[in-house]
């Protein structure tokens, strides 16, 4: 069969359990590739908390430029905190790339697959958290004075755009458009009187150009219970960064737990590459033990064949790992290995 087209792939395992479920994702989405008629090449870059270890820093100086000639970038897990603080891990690597590539859409698709037992009574949610990924609360603005002395001073101060706002708004009534029409924009605007009310405002604004989609304000509190309460009456959720980050892990815990949990880091302009990456981290208490769930990383590679406008490959990947979960695979944790999980999903997307 004649090869339509070859993309070609930054990998970056990182550390802990990153390197195997980024092993398995890669198997799985060359699996996929193979069927549908297109080819995937990967580069790898070990950088990593060992190669901070090894050169003072988490990747070289012209990381951000040499990852920037590849159509999208699969990562597995950064950080070693034994050896490498997670401040210098996370603002070595994952940070500056997604602030560089200007990935200001984080996506986390939260819904149960068969089989997979959640805490919930309600097992019927397929929620789709946006998370704003390059300011607010996240920006990195403010500092310390009088360091170590009794009048020592913290600030860290949020920055709210209104390009920023505006375009992470739109991206969710755009993705709303092809689901089922409902965005919920979450705020705290009743105690942050500046910032999350000019959110609000832009909602508003942003909402009257999708006459067909309904949106919701919610505050954060109230949508931290309704994910417990009644998450089947979510569609797409909207939120700053700190809310998103704190709202995706609550949306990882009702789906089943960190390893079915993906993510895409995406610039929806296409003027650099976007980011696919599992929500968990490079769980020391279970690495080198073969016994991390692959199923998170799977699904992140799927969004970026999706992205990579691969969408038949990318519903082959998730019919795949549905069948696995619904034969029993990878719905408990450490019940089988990863290599068994990844074979399962192998074994679907070959039968099919
Ligand atoms: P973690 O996500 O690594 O682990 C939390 C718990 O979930 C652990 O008990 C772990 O065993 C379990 N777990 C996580 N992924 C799993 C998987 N695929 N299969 C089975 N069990 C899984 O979070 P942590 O322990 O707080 O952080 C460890 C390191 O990872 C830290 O250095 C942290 O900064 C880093 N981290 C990195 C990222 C990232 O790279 N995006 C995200 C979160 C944490």
């Amino acid at each position: 069969m004649s090869v339509a087209k070859t993309y070609d792939i930054a990998l970056v395992p990182g550390d802990g359990i990153g390197p195997d479920v980024t092993k398995a994702a890669w198997a799985v989405a060359e699996a996929a590739a193979a069927r549908d008629g297109f080819a995937l090449t990967a580069t790898t870059y070990p950088w990593s908390c060992n190669y901070y270890l090894e050169t003072g820093r988490m990747m070289p100086e012209d990381g951000i430029e040499t990852l920037r000639g590849h159509d999208a970038i699969l990562l597995g897990a950064v950080g070693w905190p034994a050896t490498v603080p997670d401040s210098v891990s996370l603002h070595g690597l994952l940070l500056p790339i997604r602030k560089a590539f200007d990935q200001y859409a984080n996506i986390r698709p939260h819904r149960l697959l068969p089989g997979v037992e959640g805490p919930l009574k309600s097992e019927t949610f397929d929620i789709l958290c946006i998370r704003e990924n390059t300011e607010g609360e996240y920006s990195g603005a403010g500092g310390r004075v009088h360091q170590g002395t009794a009048d020592e001073v913290a600030v860290e101060t949020a920055i709210f755009t209104r390009t920023g706002v505006e375009r992470i708004l739109r991206f969710a009534f755009e993705a709303a458009k092809g689901r089922r029409g409902r965005v919920a924009s979450v705020t705290k605007s009743n105690a942050q009187k500046h910032s999350m009310v000019f959110w609000d405002e832009i909602t508003r604004l942003v909402a009257a150009d999708y006459p067909d989609v309904e949106v919701t304000s919610y505050h954060i509190d109230a949508m931290a219970a309704r994910m417990v309460m009644a998450p089947e009456t979510l569609d797409v959720v909207v939120a700053s960064n700190l809310f998103g980050d704190i709202l995706t892990d609550l949306g990882a815990a009702i789906q089943g737990g960190l390893g079915f949990a993906a993510s895409a880091n995406v610039n929806p302009t296409r003027s650099a590459p976007s980011m696919f990456e599992p929500v968990h981290g490079s769980a020391p208490d279970i690495a080198g033990k073969g016994l991390a769930n692959p199923l998170a990383a799977i699904w992140s590679a799927a969004m970026m064949l999706d992205h990579l406008g691969e969408g038949q490959a990318s519903a082959r990947i998730l019919r795949a790992m549905e069948a696995a979960t619904a034969r029993g695979f990878g719905i408990r944790p450490g019940a089988q290995t990863t290599d068994a999980i990844t074979d399962a999903v192998l074994t679907a997307i070959n039968e099919e």
